[in-house]
Protein backbone atom coordinates (compact mmCIF):
# COMPACT_ATOMS: atom_id res chain seq x y z
CA UNK A 1 0.00 0.00 0.00
CA UNK A 2 1.49 3.22 -0.65
CA UNK A 3 1.50 5.57 2.33
CA UNK A 4 0.29 8.58 0.77
CA UNK A 5 -3.12 6.72 0.24
CA UNK A 6 -4.12 7.38 3.88
CA UNK A 7 -3.20 10.83 4.98
CA UNK A 8 -5.27 13.30 5.10
CA UNK A 9 -2.89 15.94 3.17
CA UNK A 10 -1.90 13.68 0.13
CA UNK A 11 -5.87 13.03 -0.12
CA UNK A 12 -6.56 17.28 -0.52
CA UNK A 13 -3.77 17.29 -2.65
CA UNK A 14 -5.18 14.72 -4.97
CA UNK A 15 -8.24 16.20 -5.15
CA UNK A 16 -6.80 19.44 -5.94
CA UNK A 17 -5.09 18.32 -8.46
CA UNK A 18 -7.46 15.66 -9.98
CA UNK A 19 -9.96 18.70 -9.98
CA UNK A 20 -11.96 19.34 -13.35
CA UNK A 21 -14.92 22.00 -12.35
CA UNK A 22 -15.79 24.90 -10.32
CA UNK A 23 -17.27 23.81 -6.44
CA UNK A 24 -20.50 25.40 -7.54
CA UNK A 25 -20.54 25.81 -11.14
CA UNK A 26 -20.28 23.29 -14.09
CA UNK A 27 -17.48 25.27 -15.40
CA UNK A 28 -14.39 23.69 -16.27
CA UNK A 29 -11.40 24.41 -13.24
CA UNK A 30 -8.36 26.41 -14.70
CA UNK A 31 -5.22 25.05 -15.97
CA UNK A 32 -2.55 25.43 -12.77
CA UNK A 33 0.84 26.14 -13.26
CA UNK A 34 1.51 26.80 -9.38
CA UNK A 35 -0.86 25.63 -6.93
CA UNK A 36 -0.77 28.46 -3.84
CA UNK A 37 -1.65 27.47 -0.57
CA UNK A 38 -2.68 30.19 1.87
CA UNK A 39 -2.12 30.40 5.98
CA UNK A 40 -2.87 33.43 7.50
CA UNK A 41 -3.36 34.72 10.73
CA UNK A 42 -5.22 37.63 12.58
CA UNK A 43 -3.05 40.16 14.41
CA UNK A 44 -5.72 41.35 16.63
CA UNK A 45 -4.77 38.88 19.09
CA UNK A 46 -2.00 37.17 20.62
CA UNK A 47 -0.13 35.07 18.13
CA UNK A 48 0.14 31.60 20.59
CA UNK A 49 0.89 27.84 19.09
CA UNK A 50 -2.52 27.76 18.41
CA UNK A 51 -2.32 30.21 15.60
CA UNK A 52 0.49 27.84 13.65
CA UNK A 53 -2.20 24.91 13.58
CA UNK A 54 -3.36 26.40 10.42
CA UNK A 55 0.20 27.09 9.24
CA UNK A 56 1.44 23.41 9.58
CA UNK A 57 -1.75 22.19 8.25
CA UNK A 58 -0.98 24.50 4.91
CA UNK A 59 2.26 23.29 4.71
CA UNK A 60 1.64 19.81 4.99
CA UNK A 61 -0.89 20.35 1.99
CA UNK A 62 1.97 21.93 0.42
CA UNK A 63 4.19 19.56 0.67
CA UNK A 64 2.38 16.79 -0.32
CA UNK A 65 1.53 18.62 -3.64
CA UNK A 66 5.15 18.97 -3.93
CA UNK A 67 5.53 14.94 -3.20
CA UNK A 68 2.96 14.76 -6.09
CA UNK A 69 4.89 16.78 -8.43
CA UNK A 70 3.23 19.14 -8.88
CA UNK A 71 4.80 22.71 -8.41
CA UNK A 72 3.90 24.40 -5.14
CA UNK A 73 3.92 27.83 -3.51
CA UNK A 74 2.96 28.58 0.57
CA UNK A 75 1.88 32.52 1.56
CA UNK A 76 1.57 33.56 4.72
CA UNK A 77 -0.78 36.48 4.76
CA UNK A 78 -1.34 38.74 8.53
CA UNK A 79 -5.03 39.56 8.55
CA UNK A 80 -3.41 43.01 9.82
CA UNK A 81 -6.26 45.43 8.80
CA UNK A 82 -8.53 44.24 11.51
CA UNK A 83 -9.64 46.17 14.08
CA UNK A 84 -8.25 45.52 17.74
CA UNK A 85 -11.76 44.17 19.84
CA UNK A 86 -10.99 45.17 23.45
CA UNK A 87 -7.53 45.90 25.28
CA UNK A 88 -5.30 43.00 25.68
CA UNK A 89 -4.24 41.96 29.12
CA UNK A 90 -0.89 43.91 30.13
CA UNK A 91 -1.79 46.55 27.31
CA UNK A 92 -2.09 49.97 28.88
CA UNK A 93 -5.47 50.78 29.99
CA UNK A 94 -5.86 53.74 27.47
CA UNK A 95 -5.59 51.46 24.52
CA UNK A 96 -9.03 51.45 24.85
CA UNK A 97 -8.78 54.66 23.07
CA UNK A 98 -7.73 52.67 20.10
CA UNK A 99 -10.46 50.46 19.92
CA UNK A 100 -11.88 49.57 16.20
CA UNK A 101 -8.62 50.80 14.72
CA UNK A 102 -6.70 48.67 12.57
CA UNK A 103 -4.00 47.05 14.60
CA UNK A 104 -1.30 47.86 12.00
CA UNK A 105 -2.45 51.75 13.00
CA UNK A 106 -1.62 51.80 16.75
CA UNK A 107 1.85 52.37 18.42
CA UNK A 108 3.40 49.63 19.83
CA UNK A 109 2.50 49.52 23.51
CA UNK A 110 6.37 48.08 24.08
CA UNK A 111 7.76 51.29 22.14
CA UNK A 112 9.90 48.97 19.82
CA UNK A 113 8.40 48.94 16.57
CA UNK A 114 6.18 51.15 14.11
CA UNK A 115 3.20 49.43 15.50
CA UNK A 116 1.05 47.24 17.77
CA UNK A 117 0.55 44.72 14.31
CA UNK A 118 4.68 44.49 13.60
CA UNK A 119 5.54 44.08 17.28
CA UNK A 120 3.30 40.62 17.29
CA UNK A 121 4.31 39.72 13.80
CA UNK A 122 8.32 40.31 14.31
CA UNK A 123 8.31 38.66 17.77
CA UNK A 124 6.41 35.62 15.87
CA UNK A 125 8.66 35.99 12.63
CA UNK A 126 11.56 35.27 14.54
CA UNK A 127 10.70 31.52 15.20
CA UNK A 128 8.12 30.96 12.47
CA UNK A 129 9.67 29.31 9.68
CA UNK A 130 11.39 26.38 12.42
CA UNK A 131 7.95 25.16 12.16
CA UNK A 132 7.44 25.09 7.95
CA UNK A 133 9.35 23.57 5.51
CA UNK A 134 10.01 26.30 3.59
CA UNK A 135 11.00 30.23 4.19
CA UNK A 136 6.57 31.22 3.27
CA UNK A 137 6.39 34.08 1.23
CA UNK A 138 4.58 36.78 3.79
CA UNK A 139 2.12 39.51 3.14
CA UNK A 140 0.37 42.52 4.83
CA UNK A 141 -3.28 42.99 4.20
CA UNK A 142 -2.67 46.58 5.07
CA UNK A 143 -0.16 46.66 2.71
CA UNK A 144 -1.65 45.07 -0.24
CA UNK A 145 -4.48 47.53 0.29
CA UNK A 146 -1.89 50.40 0.52
CA UNK A 147 -0.25 49.24 -2.65
CA UNK A 148 -3.71 48.64 -5.04
CA UNK A 149 -2.48 45.22 -5.30
CA UNK A 150 -6.64 44.57 -4.53
CA UNK A 151 -8.00 47.60 -6.89
CA UNK A 152 -9.34 45.38 -9.13
CA UNK A 153 -10.80 42.72 -7.09
CA UNK A 154 -12.30 45.68 -5.25
CA UNK A 155 -13.94 47.39 -8.01
CA UNK A 156 -15.23 44.38 -9.84
CA UNK A 157 -16.84 43.43 -6.73
CA UNK A 158 -18.65 46.85 -5.92
CA UNK A 159 -19.76 46.16 -9.72
CA UNK A 160 -21.10 43.13 -8.19
CA UNK A 161 -22.99 44.22 -5.04
CA UNK A 162 -26.69 42.75 -5.82
CA UNK A 163 -25.22 39.49 -6.82
CA UNK A 164 -22.84 39.54 -3.31
CA UNK A 165 -26.09 40.40 -1.61
CA UNK A 166 -27.79 38.02 -2.95
CA UNK A 167 -25.35 34.97 -1.75
CA UNK A 168 -25.52 36.50 1.86
CA UNK A 169 -29.20 37.09 1.94
CA UNK A 170 -29.76 33.45 1.30
CA UNK A 171 -28.40 32.78 4.80
CA UNK A 172 -30.03 35.42 6.61
CA UNK A 173 -33.04 36.05 8.24
CA UNK A 174 -33.16 39.81 7.83
CA UNK A 175 -32.05 41.29 4.31
CA UNK A 176 -29.16 43.04 4.18
CA UNK A 177 -30.48 46.66 3.99
CA UNK A 178 -30.68 48.84 1.03
CA UNK A 179 -26.99 51.02 0.54
CA UNK A 180 -25.30 48.18 2.15
CA UNK A 181 -21.57 47.94 0.95
CA UNK A 182 -19.05 45.17 0.91
CA UNK A 183 -16.45 47.61 1.33
CA UNK A 184 -15.93 49.15 5.13
CA UNK A 185 -13.96 52.66 5.10
CA UNK A 186 -11.28 54.00 7.74
CA UNK A 187 -13.31 57.05 8.94
CA UNK A 188 -10.82 60.03 7.50
CA UNK A 189 -11.22 61.81 11.18
CA UNK A 190 -10.73 58.85 13.84
CA UNK A 191 -9.04 56.40 11.72
CA UNK A 192 -11.32 53.34 13.28
CA UNK A 193 -12.03 50.96 10.71
CA UNK A 194 -15.69 49.56 12.25
CA UNK A 195 -16.94 52.90 13.05
CA UNK A 196 -17.99 53.97 9.52
CA UNK A 197 -21.54 53.50 8.74
CA UNK A 198 -22.50 53.21 5.17
CA UNK A 199 -24.86 55.53 3.60
CA UNK A 200 -25.05 54.87 0.20
CA UNK A 201 -22.44 54.23 -3.08
CA UNK A 202 -21.82 56.96 -5.36
CA UNK A 203 -20.16 57.02 -8.57
CA UNK A 204 -17.83 53.85 -7.10
CA UNK A 205 -17.16 56.21 -3.97
CA UNK A 206 -18.99 55.33 -0.55
CA UNK A 207 -20.67 57.56 1.57
CA UNK A 208 -20.29 56.88 5.33
CA UNK A 209 -21.13 58.94 8.76
CA UNK A 210 -18.63 57.57 11.89
CA UNK A 211 -20.58 56.20 14.57
CA UNK A 212 -20.36 54.02 18.05
CA UNK A 213 -19.50 50.61 16.76
CA UNK A 214 -20.12 47.55 20.01
CA UNK A 215 -18.15 44.74 20.23
CA UNK A 216 -18.92 41.66 22.26
CA UNK A 217 -17.08 43.32 25.05
CA UNK A 218 -16.24 47.01 24.53
CA UNK A 219 -16.97 49.84 22.52
CA UNK A 220 -15.70 51.78 19.40
CA UNK A 221 -16.52 55.41 19.52
CA UNK A 222 -17.57 56.73 16.75
CA UNK A 223 -16.74 60.65 15.85
CA UNK A 224 -19.88 61.95 13.71
CA UNK A 225 -17.66 62.79 11.02
CA UNK A 226 -19.74 62.56 7.36
CA UNK A 227 -17.37 61.62 4.75
CA UNK A 228 -16.94 59.98 1.51
CA UNK A 229 -14.23 57.25 0.34
CA UNK A 230 -12.76 56.29 -2.64
CA UNK A 231 -11.86 52.57 -2.34
CA UNK A 232 -9.90 52.21 -4.80
CA UNK A 233 -7.27 55.29 -3.18
CA UNK A 234 -6.86 52.37 -0.27
CA UNK A 235 -8.21 53.90 2.95
CA UNK A 236 -10.25 50.74 4.28
CA UNK A 237 -10.95 47.25 3.29
CA UNK A 238 -13.50 44.80 2.35
CA UNK A 239 -15.38 43.07 4.88
CA UNK A 240 -14.51 39.48 5.41
CA UNK A 241 -17.43 38.16 3.52
CA UNK A 242 -15.49 39.18 0.14
CA UNK A 243 -12.37 39.89 1.15
CA UNK A 244 -11.89 35.96 1.56
CA UNK A 245 -13.06 35.58 -1.80
CA UNK A 246 -10.68 38.50 -3.25
CA UNK A 247 -7.52 36.96 -1.60
CA UNK A 248 -8.39 33.56 -3.02
CA UNK A 249 -8.56 35.52 -6.63
CA UNK A 250 -6.06 37.40 -5.96
CA UNK A 251 -3.15 34.85 -5.11
CA UNK A 252 -5.15 32.14 -6.92
CA UNK A 253 -5.02 29.78 -3.76
CA UNK A 254 -5.79 26.16 -4.03
CA UNK A 255 -6.26 25.35 -0.78
CA UNK A 256 -6.47 26.44 3.23
CA UNK A 257 -7.32 26.13 5.93
CA UNK A 258 -9.92 27.00 8.41
CA UNK A 259 -11.70 25.89 11.69
CA UNK A 260 -14.03 23.55 11.70
CA UNK A 261 -16.62 26.21 12.59
CA UNK A 262 -16.66 26.89 9.46
CA UNK A 263 -17.95 23.78 8.55
CA UNK A 264 -21.62 24.57 8.66
CA UNK A 265 -22.93 26.08 5.77
CA UNK A 266 -23.74 29.48 6.15
CA UNK A 267 -20.18 30.40 7.58
CA UNK A 268 -17.76 32.82 6.03
CA UNK A 269 -16.11 30.32 4.33
CA UNK A 270 -19.25 29.12 1.95
CA UNK A 271 -20.43 32.26 1.07
CA UNK A 272 -17.25 33.43 0.11
CA UNK A 273 -16.84 30.27 -2.05
CA UNK A 274 -19.76 31.26 -3.91
CA UNK A 275 -18.65 34.61 -4.18
CA UNK A 276 -14.80 33.72 -5.42
CA UNK A 277 -16.37 31.35 -8.01
CA UNK A 278 -19.87 34.10 -9.08
CA UNK A 279 -18.37 37.09 -8.98
CA UNK A 280 -14.60 36.82 -9.46
CA UNK A 281 -14.08 33.77 -11.42
CA UNK A 282 -11.86 31.60 -9.47
CA UNK A 283 -12.82 27.85 -8.16
CA UNK A 284 -13.38 27.73 -4.29
CA UNK A 285 -10.39 26.96 -2.48
CA UNK A 286 -10.23 22.76 -1.23
CA UNK A 287 -10.53 23.56 2.42
CA UNK A 288 -8.25 22.18 5.54
CA UNK A 289 -11.57 22.29 8.28
CA UNK A 290 -9.82 20.94 11.60
CA UNK A 291 -10.18 21.30 14.83
CA UNK A 292 -8.77 23.83 17.44
CA UNK A 293 -5.76 22.93 20.09
CA UNK A 294 -6.84 22.70 23.95
CA UNK A 295 -4.85 23.26 26.57
CA UNK A 296 -5.65 21.57 29.84
CA UNK A 297 -9.01 21.05 28.91
CA UNK A 298 -9.49 24.77 28.11
CA UNK A 299 -9.12 27.33 25.17
CA UNK A 300 -5.89 29.19 24.72
CA UNK A 301 -6.57 32.70 26.15
CA UNK A 302 -4.83 35.95 27.22
CA UNK A 303 -7.16 36.24 29.68
CA UNK A 304 -7.07 32.88 31.18
CA UNK A 305 -3.17 32.82 30.97
CA UNK A 306 -2.61 29.92 29.95
CA UNK A 307 -1.24 31.18 26.01
CA UNK A 308 1.97 29.33 24.82
CA UNK A 309 3.77 31.01 22.09
CA UNK A 310 5.69 29.20 19.56
CA UNK A 311 9.00 30.49 21.57
CA UNK A 312 7.87 28.40 24.79
CA UNK A 313 6.77 25.65 22.74
CA UNK A 314 10.37 25.40 21.79
CA UNK A 315 11.87 25.68 25.17
CA UNK A 316 10.72 21.78 25.73
CA UNK A 317 9.28 20.19 22.26
CA UNK A 318 10.91 20.29 19.01
CA UNK A 319 8.98 22.21 15.95
CA UNK A 320 8.26 18.05 14.63
CA UNK A 321 6.70 17.44 17.50
CA UNK A 322 4.08 20.43 16.83
CA UNK A 323 3.69 19.08 13.24
CA UNK A 324 3.80 15.65 14.42
CA UNK A 325 0.56 16.89 16.56
CA UNK A 326 -1.51 18.86 14.17
CA UNK A 327 -0.61 16.63 11.69
CA UNK A 328 -2.42 13.84 13.08
CA UNK A 329 -5.88 12.78 11.61
CA UNK A 330 -7.47 16.25 11.20
CA UNK A 331 -11.10 16.10 13.03
CA UNK A 332 -9.52 15.31 16.36
CA UNK A 333 -9.73 17.38 19.08
CA UNK A 334 -6.34 18.28 19.84
CA UNK A 335 -5.89 18.36 23.81
CA UNK A 336 -2.39 18.85 25.28
CA UNK A 337 -1.76 18.51 28.50
CA UNK A 338 1.61 19.71 29.67
CA UNK A 339 2.04 17.05 32.23
CA UNK A 340 1.26 14.08 29.56
CA UNK A 341 3.98 15.65 26.98
CA UNK A 342 5.88 12.72 27.37
CA UNK A 343 3.50 10.70 25.74
CA UNK A 344 2.94 12.29 23.11
CA UNK A 345 6.77 12.14 22.30
CA UNK A 346 6.23 8.83 22.73
CA UNK A 347 3.64 8.44 19.81
CA UNK A 348 5.97 10.52 18.17
CA UNK A 349 9.28 7.79 18.42
CA UNK A 350 6.98 5.32 18.17
CA UNK A 351 5.90 6.25 14.89
CA UNK A 352 9.55 7.15 13.59
CA UNK A 353 10.56 3.13 14.85
CA UNK A 354 7.18 2.13 12.53
CA UNK A 355 8.22 4.33 9.46
CA UNK A 356 11.83 3.09 10.06
CA UNK A 357 10.42 -0.73 10.82
CA UNK A 358 12.71 -1.19 13.87
CA UNK A 359 8.67 -1.92 15.46
CA UNK A 360 6.60 -3.76 13.29
CA UNK A 361 3.26 -2.73 12.65
CA UNK A 362 0.72 -5.18 11.76
CA UNK A 363 -1.77 -2.77 10.55
CA UNK A 364 -0.98 -2.31 7.18
CA UNK A 365 -3.20 1.11 6.91
CA UNK A 366 -2.17 2.08 10.05
CA UNK A 367 1.67 1.55 9.21
CA UNK A 368 1.04 3.32 6.44
CA UNK A 369 -0.33 6.42 7.95
CA UNK A 370 2.06 6.79 10.66
CA UNK A 371 5.24 6.44 8.54
CA UNK A 372 4.09 9.25 6.27
CA UNK A 373 2.83 11.25 9.14
CA UNK A 374 6.30 10.72 10.54
CA UNK A 375 7.66 12.43 7.15
CA UNK A 376 5.48 15.07 7.07
CA UNK A 377 6.54 15.68 10.95
CA UNK A 378 10.14 15.50 9.60
CA UNK A 379 10.48 17.59 6.44
CA UNK A 380 13.34 16.49 4.07
CA UNK A 381 15.48 14.43 6.76
CA UNK A 382 13.89 11.85 8.31
CA UNK A 383 15.03 11.27 11.76
CA UNK A 384 15.69 8.19 12.83
CA UNK A 385 13.98 8.02 16.00
CA UNK A 386 15.63 8.29 19.74
CA UNK A 387 15.79 5.52 21.61
CA UNK A 388 15.99 7.46 24.56
CA UNK A 389 12.20 8.31 25.59
CA UNK A 390 11.70 11.66 26.87
CA UNK A 391 10.58 10.21 30.34
CA UNK A 392 13.94 8.73 30.60
CA UNK A 393 15.45 12.30 29.46
CA UNK A 394 13.58 13.73 32.32
CA UNK A 395 14.90 10.83 34.83
CA UNK A 396 18.23 11.19 33.21
CA UNK A 397 18.43 15.16 34.29
CA UNK A 398 18.13 14.34 37.36
CA UNK A 399 20.64 12.35 38.10
CA UNK A 400 23.18 13.52 36.04
CA UNK A 401 24.67 17.79 36.00
CA UNK A 402 27.65 16.82 33.08
CA UNK A 403 27.06 15.97 29.97
CA UNK A 404 29.56 12.60 30.15
CA UNK A 405 27.52 11.80 32.85
CA UNK A 406 24.40 11.52 30.79
CA UNK A 407 25.95 10.00 27.96
CA UNK A 408 27.89 6.78 30.41
CA UNK A 409 24.11 6.24 31.72
CA UNK A 410 22.71 5.74 28.25
CA UNK A 411 25.43 3.21 26.54
CA UNK A 412 25.12 1.26 30.14
CA UNK A 413 21.14 0.82 29.51
CA UNK A 414 21.56 0.39 25.67
CA UNK A 415 20.26 4.02 24.40
CA UNK A 416 23.16 5.82 23.57
CA UNK A 417 23.21 6.25 19.53
CA UNK A 418 26.73 8.07 18.41
CA UNK A 419 25.38 9.82 15.33
CA UNK A 420 22.43 11.85 17.35
CA UNK A 421 24.55 12.64 20.21
CA UNK A 422 23.11 16.65 19.10
CA UNK A 423 19.37 15.46 19.45
CA UNK A 424 20.27 13.50 22.34
CA UNK A 425 21.27 16.59 23.91
CA UNK A 426 18.28 18.73 22.63
CA UNK A 427 16.13 16.54 24.25
CA UNK A 428 17.78 16.14 27.55
CA UNK A 429 17.82 20.05 27.88
CA UNK A 430 13.97 20.23 26.80
CA UNK A 431 13.15 17.50 29.55
CA UNK A 432 15.66 20.15 31.98
CA UNK A 433 12.90 22.68 31.13
CA UNK A 434 9.53 20.97 31.20
CA UNK A 435 10.69 19.44 34.85
CA UNK A 436 11.16 23.28 35.37
CA UNK A 437 8.27 24.28 34.29
CA UNK A 438 5.44 21.77 33.88
CA UNK A 439 6.06 18.39 34.93
CA UNK A 440 3.83 17.18 37.58
CA UNK A 441 5.24 16.60 40.81
CA UNK A 442 5.35 12.97 40.67
CA UNK A 443 7.95 12.55 38.33
CA UNK A 444 11.02 14.71 40.47
CA UNK A 445 12.75 12.88 42.49
CA UNK A 446 16.12 13.34 45.01
CA UNK A 447 17.80 9.87 45.12
CA UNK A 448 18.17 9.38 49.22
CA UNK A 449 21.56 9.18 50.53
CA UNK A 450 20.24 6.87 53.51
CA UNK A 451 17.13 4.66 53.75
CA UNK A 452 14.42 5.90 56.17
CA UNK A 453 13.57 4.21 59.22
CA UNK A 454 9.84 4.97 58.60
CA UNK A 455 9.66 2.66 55.75
CA UNK A 456 7.70 0.04 57.16
CA UNK A 457 8.82 -2.40 54.59
CA UNK A 458 7.57 -5.77 54.73
CA UNK A 459 9.99 -9.10 54.96
CA UNK A 460 9.32 -10.20 52.12
CA UNK A 461 10.01 -6.97 50.95
CA UNK A 462 13.19 -6.34 52.31
CA UNK A 463 14.32 -9.95 51.26
CA UNK A 464 13.19 -9.53 47.81
CA UNK A 465 15.53 -6.00 47.76
CA UNK A 466 18.48 -7.97 49.22
CA UNK A 467 18.06 -10.39 46.39
CA UNK A 468 18.33 -7.11 43.80
CA UNK A 469 21.32 -5.89 45.08
CA UNK A 470 22.97 -9.22 44.99
CA UNK A 471 21.54 -10.20 41.23
CA UNK A 472 22.78 -6.36 40.22
CA UNK A 473 26.71 -7.34 41.47
CA UNK A 474 26.83 -10.32 39.53
CA UNK A 475 27.24 -9.11 35.93
CA UNK A 476 26.30 -6.47 33.46
CA UNK A 477 22.54 -6.38 32.97
CA UNK A 478 20.49 -5.90 30.12
CA UNK A 479 17.24 -3.86 30.64
CA UNK A 480 14.93 -6.28 29.46
CA UNK A 481 16.55 -9.32 31.36
CA UNK A 482 16.93 -7.04 34.45
CA UNK A 483 13.15 -6.12 34.04
CA UNK A 484 12.23 -10.30 34.33
CA UNK A 485 14.49 -10.74 37.04
CA UNK A 486 13.10 -8.59 39.30
CA UNK A 487 9.57 -9.69 38.06
CA UNK A 488 10.89 -13.63 39.15
CA UNK A 489 12.59 -12.46 42.19
CA UNK A 490 8.67 -10.86 43.72
CA UNK A 491 7.28 -14.05 42.61
CA UNK A 492 9.22 -16.11 44.08
CA UNK A 493 9.42 -13.80 47.78
CA UNK A 494 5.76 -13.43 47.28
CA UNK A 495 5.38 -9.92 47.05
CA UNK A 496 3.10 -8.54 44.03
CA UNK A 497 5.38 -6.78 41.55
CA UNK A 498 3.79 -3.49 42.57
CA UNK A 499 4.77 -3.83 46.04
CA UNK A 500 7.94 -4.25 44.96
CA UNK A 501 8.69 -1.22 42.72
CA UNK A 502 6.76 0.54 45.30
CA UNK A 503 9.11 -0.86 48.12
CA UNK A 504 12.37 -0.03 45.54
CA UNK A 505 11.26 3.48 44.86
CA UNK A 506 10.60 4.44 48.84
CA UNK A 507 13.99 2.99 49.37
CA UNK A 508 15.59 5.34 46.56
CA UNK A 509 13.55 8.28 45.81
CA UNK A 510 11.63 8.23 49.31
CA UNK A 511 8.21 8.06 47.08
CA UNK A 512 6.24 5.44 46.05
CA UNK A 513 6.52 6.26 42.07
CA UNK A 514 9.39 6.63 39.54
CA UNK A 515 10.79 6.26 36.41
CA UNK A 516 11.04 2.42 35.02
CA UNK A 517 12.43 0.41 38.03
CA UNK A 518 14.63 -1.84 35.54
CA UNK A 519 16.49 0.57 33.50
CA UNK A 520 16.43 3.62 37.11
CA UNK A 521 18.33 0.71 38.56
CA UNK A 522 20.79 0.23 35.76
CA UNK A 523 21.69 4.27 35.61
CA UNK A 524 22.25 4.19 39.58
CA UNK A 525 24.41 1.13 39.48
CA UNK A 526 26.10 1.08 42.83
CA UNK A 527 23.85 3.96 44.46
CA UNK A 528 21.16 1.82 44.30
CA UNK A 529 22.66 -1.74 45.46
CA UNK A 530 24.03 0.05 48.50
CA UNK A 531 20.79 1.33 49.73
CA UNK A 532 18.79 -1.65 48.84
CA UNK A 533 21.33 -3.40 51.09
CA UNK A 534 20.69 -1.28 54.30
CA UNK A 535 17.26 -2.09 54.40
ZN1 LIG B 1 7.83 46.39 19.75
ZN1 LIG C 1 -14.57 58.80 12.99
Amino acid sequence: MAEDEQFWADQIARDIITRKTFHYLDKPAPEIKEYVVKTSASISGVLHIGRLSDTIRGSSVFRALQDQGVKARLIWVAEDMDPLRKVPEGVPKNYSEYIGMPVTDIPDPKGCHDSYAKHHVDEYFKVLDEFVQVKMEKFSMREEYKQGNFNDHIKTILENVPAIKAIQNKYRTNPLPEGWSPWTPICKNCKKIVTARIKGIKDGKVEYVCQDYQFESSLAKGCGHHGEDDPTKSQGKLLWKSEWAAQWSRWKIVSEGAGKEYQVPNSAWWINAEIVENVLDWPMPKPIFYEHLIIEGVKMSASLGNVVYPKDWLEIASPELLRFLYSKRLMKTRSLSWKDLPQLYDEYDHAGRVAFEIEEEKNEKEKSHLSRLYKIANFEQMQEPLQMSFSYAAALTQLYEEKNGIMDALKKTGHYQPLLEDKILERIQKAKNWLDKYAPNEVKFKIQTTVSKDLNLSLQQKEALHEIAKKLKEKEWGEKELSQAIYDIAKEKGVSPKDLYKAGYQVLLGQERGPRLASFLLILGDKAVKLFEKV
